[in-house]
């Protein structure tokens, strides 16, 4: 059995936990509540082969600094979320990635996946275009196992697919 520790890293209020509880338990709420950090676990069965994976939902601010760079010291794999309706969650991506590139030696093996949420919001609240942020992750970070998706917890759009694709970036040798 082999297991993955995936850490999901972003600014507040971006909908991390949001995205977590989508894809386990199929539910979404309105209200907000805040994380300081919470520990999931789930099995996959992929290809004849049983991933078991912890996903760790963090805080997603600055407020607890040595518990963010032990999640980044130990995970396997990294969600990175942004809102696409809040340009400075892009900007504080931008930073975790710096984080991770500065603290793991291992940086260029390590699957990386950044989500922008909140794809249901209106045309008009949108901030953050999607192609501002593959231009800024192929010019900046060119590594092979980064993927970028936009998703919405709330709509249930591309939840299962941001999941399934860091599991397709943890299999490559
Ligand atoms: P976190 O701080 O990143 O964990 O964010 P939460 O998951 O707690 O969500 C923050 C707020 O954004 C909550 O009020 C959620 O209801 C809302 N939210 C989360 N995901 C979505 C989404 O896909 N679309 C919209 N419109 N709102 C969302
Ligand atoms: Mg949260």
């Amino acid at each position: 059995l082999e297991r993955i520790r995936l850490v999901i890293l972003g600014g507040p209020k971006v909908g991390k936990s949001a995205i977590v509880k989508r894809f386990l338990f199929g539910s979404f709420m309105e209200k907000y509540k805040p994380t300081v950090e919470e520990l999931y676990s789930k099995e996959y069965d992929f290809h004849r082969i049983t991933l078991k994976v912890d996903i760790l939902d963090t805080a997603g601010d600055l407020q607890f600094p040595a518990m963010r760079r032990l999640s980044i010291a130990t995970a396997h794999a990294f969600l990175l979320v942004y809102a696409i309706d809040d340009v400075s969650s892009f900007e504080t991506v931008k930073g975790c990635f710096k984080e991770i590139q500065e603290q793991r030696a291992d940086f260029q093996e390590v699957p990386i996946v950044v989500a922008g949420n909140k794809m249901d919001v209106e045309l008009t609240s949108v901030e953050v275009e999607f192609d501002d942020v593959s231009d800024w992750l192929s010019t900046h970070l060119p590594t092979l196992k980064t993927k970028i998706m936009e998703c919405s917890a709330k709509r249930d759009a591309n939840v299962r697919e941001v999941f399934r694709s860091f599991i397709n970036l943890s299999k490559i040798p």
